[in-house]
């Protein structure tokens, strides 16, 4: 991004505060509601605060910086006559009428001390204090409109903060909108309804990103949730939690509050211990339906119920078990299934099977927690994924049911191809990917033995440096690889398994490479799933075959 990186300079506050150098990396911040173009109202007020209590380092603007009001007052400050008293960073549009004040969509200077952050990105100040932004309101139709976003800008944003290794949160999250259901579990919210007003994709990025400080504007008021928790207690460690502020407009009336200051050190400067405190006043995760009012029955509208059950589509196909997201098929059943909780992607993802991005023509089989779908440009016609049905990561994130599924396709995958001649080698690569993906890949038995294809994976390891580990029969990954942590395997027909952890850098391709080599499958060509690629229909073609020969072995079936 084009912005001077440089955040203020480290510091005369404490000097004028006596206490020279103490301060060290704690930054003074202000962040602002919709200013609408009142920009004297506003630098007066931070001049007043600033006489009072020492200087700020930075002042944050969400919601509308321009108004619809004359430009007379912007022009001082754009021509220099005015100036901003404090480094000013500033969203851009929410509607086309303000649009012409944002010229540069990666964020530019406006004038003197005021700065366009940009449609969206992540601004890393000196200090290491990281600022998440995202500009303009929520759009579901594409193209969007220069003033909005999109589901994919979300996804991009998330994905960019999460292929950082060790990612763990961000320090400041800024949004025009408000999440969606913020209000839930919290203090009142006032006369803004949250389970109505707000973005759902600001609350999945919400929730992928775990800031510290969010601060949202648009609604003409001020809110200040009590701080929420990002885990679930008593099942996942602590970690920081987030609080939520949204403000009013500049000189409204009422004189609802619209500055907010605040004292924040950078989280990657911080003690863990220090960081994951929880406040005393902390509450359930508002985006997050607690497994109490679930268990309960009492309805907390959440935004995975904006997709609730979508999985539970027509695979025109004959599926067994049939089911249903509207209880039509119910007579049948004296007690219809509550709907299952899933965990929810932060964004859009192209394997939740409820999402909208999946491929469901590849779909070939749909268990209880799990799925299979035809690979994307796959090594042979039936190399396969296994795919769990809600947003898991990596195999280390599953809980048991999901891992007994998991092994339950397995074997059947086993079995299935071991009737057409062929073994099963799997691998997952848990690196620069969001949702479990568990490839299958059938090879021949007189192509080579199974331990031809481990000696083909470790010399080709060997070849790029890559250490694999041999971990014996039954080992479970759990045990070896840390949450989070990146890592490759492969797991032969015998259930041995090669392991390997990621530390930087590792080749994307790596295990479709090897099983492509001369030495497994020998097709050096389809090494790049993007050479495979073959049309939709062939794709139907593919999958309508699969699914019947998987038929005969398919355990879902019945009951
Ligand atoms: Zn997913």
């Amino acid at each position: 991004m084009a912005l001077p990186k440089t955040e203020i300079i480290p510091c005369d506050n404490c000097y004028e505060r006596g206490s020279a150098g103490s301060c060290g990396s704690t930054r003074n911040c202000l962040a602002c509601g919709d200013v609408e173009g009142k920009f004297d109202v506003l630098f007066n007020r931070v001049r007043a605060i600033q006489k009072k209590s020492g200087n700020f380092d930075l002042l944050l603007c969400v919601g509308n910086f321009f108004g619809s009001t004359p430009d007379a007052e912007w022009e001082e400050y754009k021509t220099g006559i005015k100036k901003a008293p404090i480094q000013t960073y500033v969203l851009g549009a929410n509607n086309q009428e303000t649009v012409k004040y944002f010229q540069d969509v990666d964020g530019c200077e406006l004038a003197e001390n005021i700065t366009y952050l940009g449609r969206k990105g992540v601004f890393t100040g000196s200090s290491g204090l990281q600022i998440v932004y995202l500009s303009g309101t929520e759009s579901l139709n594409e193209p969007v409109p220069g003033y909005c976003f999109s589901p994919k800008d979300v996804f991009s944003l998330r994905t960019m903060l999460w292929s950082t290794s060790q990612f763990k949160g961000v320090d400041i999250l800024l949004t025009s909108p408000w999440p969606k259901y913020v209000g839930n579990f919290g203090n009142s919210s006032g006369e803004v309804d949250t389970k109505k007003c707000g973005s759902a994709l600001i609350s999945s990025l919400a929730t992928g990103l775990k800031p510290r400080y969010h601060f949202a504007a648009l609604e003409k008021t001020y809110y200040e949730r009590l701080p929420y928790r990002n885990h679930i207690i008593l099942q996942e460690n602590a970690r920081h939690a987030t609080r939520f502020i949204a403000l009013a407009n500049v000189g409204n009336p009422e004189k609802k509050k619209y500055l907010y200051a605040f004292s924040i050190v950078p989280m990657k400067l911080m003690d863990v211990a220090e960081l994951v405190k929880q406040p005393l006043d902390v509450t359930e995760n508002p985006y997050r339906k607690s497994v109490k009012e679930a268990s309960i029955g009492k309805q907390i509208p959440a935004p995975e119920e904006d997709s609730a059950c979508q999985f539970f589509f027509d695979l025109n196909e004959k599926q067994g078990r049939k089911r249903s997201s509207t209880g039509r098929d119910n007579k049948s059943s004296p007690h219809p299934k509550q709907p299952r909780k899933l965990p929810q992607p932060p964004g859009p993802c192209w394997f939740c099977l409820a999402s909208p991005e999946v491929e469901k023509h590849l779909v070939v089989n749909i268990g209880t927690h799990c799925y299979l779908a035809l690979a994307k440009g796959g090594l042979s016609d039936d190399h396969v994924l296994i795919l769990p049905i809600g947003h898991y990561q990596s195999v280390v994130e599953l809980s048991a049911e999901v891992v007994e599924e998991v092994e339950q396709y397995k074997a059947t995958l086993r079995r299935f191809f071991k009737s057409q001649g062929k073994r099963c080698v799997l691998f997952e690569r848990n690196y620069k990917s969001h949702h479990l993906q568990l490839q299958v890949i059938p090879v021949p038995l007189s192509r080579c033995a199974t331990d031809d294809i481990k000696d083909a994976f470790i010399t080709q390891a060997q070849e790029q440096q890559i250490e694999l580990l041999e971990i014996p029969e039954h080992s479970d990954i759990k045990q070896i690889a840390q949450p989070g942590a990146a890592y490759f395997y492969v797991e032969l027909d015998t259930g041995e398994k090669l392991f390997h952890r990621i530390k930087k850098n590792f080749p994307l391709q790596f295990g479709r490479e090897v099983l492509a080599s001369e030495a497994i499958l020998n097709i050096p060509d389809k090494s790049d799933w993007r050479q495979c690629q073959i049309s939709k229909e062939e794709e139907e073609t593919l999958a309508r075959r699969f699914r019947k020969d998987f038929e005969p072995f398919d355990f879902t079936l019945g009951d």
